[in-house]
């Protein structure tokens, strides 16, 4: 028998290699077009990293060790052209001497793989302009750039932009950081990576930001020009343009099927080989596997095109099973994909929920946080898991893992699951290995089971972030986490009654009210769920992931728009190092594994017993700690000294605020020195007496001769917002806040008895009556008098408010300014 094998990289070399091992008589010749066989396609981005330093190690096999080791033919370099099925003969052809010769086959494997998809777009030719498929393309890359770094002295940073942000387009992204190449992430989705939705890709994009790559999401390319002998500019379609050194186009591949087609072979609807359970094609005598093929899921109806080496490999070997005589099957293909980007993995398996929609396939999604191990064993962080499963029966459809560590075997867990299809009842009983340093007594996986079987037996009703804001509509929204935790961020308006006071608050609650309840994570929520439950109450949800993948779902919208390098971030501010020296002691604080609040509490309990000036460093695995972190100690008058990414989360150095401040939270510490003088503000309540008193005490100073500082915190800075600001596109959570919250000094309400306005328009009157200026007037009489105003970057940055929609004579700052403000005022108020 002489089997011949088009294509000798992952499924080519399969056919080959089992059916030697099935049968010593064959003949078994492989032809290759490239120059070389079974190569490691997927560690040639570490390559061009030197994350795998030496190349020969990405050459599994060789033509002579195939040859030495299996008996087989390998001939690299020769291109089969044609297939005639009538002869059972195919062309070939030398690349190399352009030399033509046929050969018979009994059985011939197609493994071709796939092609680049090209963008037709102007510049695509130009040399910067690279895809990575083979390793010759592995070598031409790895070259420009060595070349480009090696000049860097003489020019500026090397710079590449990647074109399309799936799994090999992040690892290319990943490891030219690595080389010191700046970095540009092209996308023309709203999110990366394509294979999970958006609430798990989220935490990765934010990642990937603090490790320093830019992503233009919901951006196309749409011409690549040279712009000098070495640079081309991108230009994209929102008219931003993008210089680089390198181009690097990752949009996906299509299956190889120009030698199938000329053939006649049927082809399934996506356009790959069509073949059946045996992978035989449509002709009895052609095999195919790898890229190039179709494939059932064993979810969604249909067949698919899967590139993934798994499949491909063991596709190989059903073809040479079948080949050989075996009745082997290859029943589908799932998916299970994982990537490595920075110190964060992420992936998925199974159906997706975009997908499940697509074929209206009934399902219902949990989405888990826990911690990869034991939160007090070292070096843990939250990861997000989400899985779907049928709604009736709990069996599992997909599921789909981001985080720090433990990922990869919480997915392949999963992976099995889905393949054996197991239902979310048998995922509660699953026993799964465990020590501190591994897992948690109650496995990740099995907390995907309890909460999804809660959801089948009614013990929980869920609520999901994408459904709101309409499903608020006529419901109360309850924040059961803590004060602490409703101050740094809370839904828009929903009311904070922490868990540990919820029996007692709710306890004259109508039962006939809709209740949606959240927390951080979606445990605390459930507690209470489960009180209002047994109290009679009939329309009781709770939201599914909680805050936690409440803000990941709705700032996946926000980041639809490109950085803008002009307005400085809220993570640029707040890790802008403050020249403040720091008198006091140092202290260590270990907060790795502990999820939020955790690390707040533990922060807060350690800095109520600091003095002033005491400076602590706290390290933290929880990727939110980068925006909680830095506003729980603006908002309880420390400093943040400089906050940096490390591992999966970040270290900060915060220095501790007055005495007071740390005690009542209200008046932020009292300056001493004599040199100092004036008043300096944090304005962080946004209520109209508060406000009032703000702008009567600062014009109060002012007439006194004092300077006048004021900073605009959180709700602080709705006193500053324009009535009318100019028409700008807003994101979707943007577009919420704006609309909640009053538009400008005139739309203030009153802290208290504002009784659904009339006690607001009450006091205007009063005021109006005698003669006290309206809040408005004020604020323009305290900017004419020479008052600083500086409105807090971060609480623009969490809001979503633009430097235009503030009124005229704001500047904008950070911590560091206000800190710096208080330092040179005699006395600082906080309200
Ligand atoms: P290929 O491995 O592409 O081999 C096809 C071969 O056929 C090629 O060498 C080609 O030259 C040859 N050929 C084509 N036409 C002819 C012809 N007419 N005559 C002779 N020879 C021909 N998958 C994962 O699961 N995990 C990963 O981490 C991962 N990382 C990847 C990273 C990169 C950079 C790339 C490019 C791919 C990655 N993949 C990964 C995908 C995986 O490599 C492919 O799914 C797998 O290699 C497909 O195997 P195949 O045999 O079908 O095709």
């Amino acid at each position: 028998m002489k089997i011949v094998v088009v294509g000798g990289v992952a499924a080519g070399a399969s056919v080959a290699a089992r059916a030697r091992r099935l049968d010593e008589d064959a003949e078994i010749v492989i032809l290759e077009r490239g120059h070389h066989v079974s190569f490691a396609n997927c560690g040639l981005p570490y390559h061009i990293g030197e994350v795998i330093k030496d190349r020969d190690r990405l050459l599994v096999q060789t033509p002579e060790s195939l040859r030495e080791l299996l008996n087989i033919d390998v001939r690299v370099g020769h291109e089969v052209t044609s297939i005639d099925r009538n002869t059972k003969t195919i062309t070939v052809r030398n690349v190399d001497t352009g030399e033509e010769y046929t050969e018979v086959y009994d059985s011939l494997a197609l493994c071709p793989g796939a092609k680049p998809v090209n963008i037709p777009i102007p510049g695509v030719d130009l040399p910067q302009v690279q895809v990575l498929r083979r390793i010759s393309d592995m070598d031409r890359i790895k070259s420009l750039v060595d070349k480009r770094l090696a000049d860097s002295g003489k020019h500026d940073r090397t710079k590449a932009v990647v074109i399309g942000a799936g799994y090999i387009g992040l690892e290319m992204a990943e490891n030219l950081h690595r080389r010191g190449v700046q970095v540009t992430v092209v996308e023309a989705s709203d999110q990366i990576l394509p294979p999970v939705d958006r609430e798990i890709a989220m935490p990765v994009m934010n990642h990937l930001r603090t490790r320093g790559i830019e992503l233009y999401l919901s951006a196309a390319a749409a011409a690549i020009v040279p712009k000098s002998d070495r640079r081309v500019s991108v230009e994209l379609k929102n008219h931003v343009t993008l210089d680089a050194d390198l181009v690097v186009m990752s949009v996906g591949v299509r299956p190889a099927t120009a030698l199938a087609v000329e053939a006649g072979l049927d082809l399934g609807p996506h356009g790959g080989i069509k073949v059946d359970e045996h992978m035989a094609t449509s002709d009895p005598h052609i095999w195919a596997a790898g890229d190039v093929v179709e494939t059932p899921h064993p979810v969604l109806p249909g067949t698919y095109l899967t590139p993934l080496a798994g499949p491909a490999n063991r596709q190989g070997r059903v073809v040479a099973d079948n080949i050989c005589g075996r009745d082997s099957v290859y029943e589908s293909t799932q998916g299970t994909s994982i990537v490595k980007i920075f110190d964060m993995v992420v992936g998925g398996t199974g159906a997706t929920e975009r997908q499940l929609n697509q074929a209206e396939i009934p399902y219902r999604a949990v989405h888990v946080h826990p911690s990869g191990h034991a939160g007090y064993y070292p070096g843990t962080a939250m990861m997000h898991i989400k899985a779907l499963f049928d709604p009736e029966t709990g069996k599992l459809l997909g599921a789909q893992v981001s985080g720090f560590d433990g990922v990869d075997k919480r997915l392949d867990t999963l992976a099995m699951a889905v393949r054996q299809g197991m239902t979310v009842f048998d995922l509660e009983e699953v026993e799964l290995a465990y020590a501190p340093p591994f897992g948690s007594a109650k496995d990740p996986v099995n907390m995907v089971g309890f909460v999804g079987s809660n959801t089948i037996r009614k013990d929980i009703t869920l609520w999901y972030a994408q459904e709101f804001p309409e499903v608020a509509e006529d419901a109360k929204i309850v924040d059961v986490r803590t004060p602490e935790e409703f101050d740094i961020w809370h839904l828009p308006g929903a009311v904070n009654v922490p868990i540990a006071q919820f029996r007692e608050v709710s306890a004259d609650w109508d039962p006939e009210m809709r209740v949606l309840l959240y927390c951080a994570v979606g445990f605390r929520s459930y507690l209470a769920h489960r009180i209002l439950v047994q109290r009679g109450f009939k329309d009781v949800r709770t939201l599914s992931g909680g805050s936690t993948t409440f803000r990941a779902w709705h700032e996946i919208e926000n980041e639809g728009a490109a950085p803008q390098e002009a307005e400085e971030t809220y993570s640029a501010a707040a890790a802008r190092p403050v020249t403040t020296t720091v008198p006091g002691k140092q202290i260590e604080l270990d907060c790795t594994g502990l999820a939020c609040p955790g690390p707040i509490m533990k922060l807060s309990k350690t800095m109520a017993d600091l003095n002033a000036g005491d400076e602590v460093s706290v390290t933290v695995s929880d990727p939110g700690f980068a925006q909680d972190g830095p506003a729980w100690a603006l908002a309880n008058g420390h400093t943040v000294l400089d906050i940096s990414p490390e591992g999966p989360g970040y270290v900060m150095r915060v220095c501790a605020g007055g005495d007071t401040a740390v005690a009542s939270g209200s008046a932020v510490g009292q300056a001493t020195g004599d040199n100092r003088e004036g008043v300096s503000f944090v304005v962080f309540s946004g209520d109209l007496d508060k406000v009032l008193a703000a702008f009567i005490i600062a014009n109060g100073a002012l007439a006194m001769g004092q300077p006048v500082r004021m900073f605009f915190t959180f709700w602080g800075l709705n006193a500053l917002r324009r009535e009318n600001p100019p028409a700008r596109e807003k994101k979707a959570l943007d577009k919420m806040f704006a609309a909640m919250m009053p538009s400008g000094p005139d739309s203030l309400k009153l802290s208290q008895m504002n009784m659904g306005g009339a006690g607001t328009a009450m006091i205007k009157k009063v005021m109006r009556d005698h003669d006290v200026q309206s809040v408005s007037e004020l604020i323009q009489a305290a900017i004419e008098a020479g008052a600083e105003l500086t409105a807090c970057t971060m609480t623009m940055d969490l809001l979503g408010i633009a430097r235009e929609e503030l009124i005229d004579g704001v500047e904008l700052g950070g911590v560091a300014s206000f800190i710096a403000a208080s330092d040179a005022s005699a006395s600082t108020l906080f309200i």
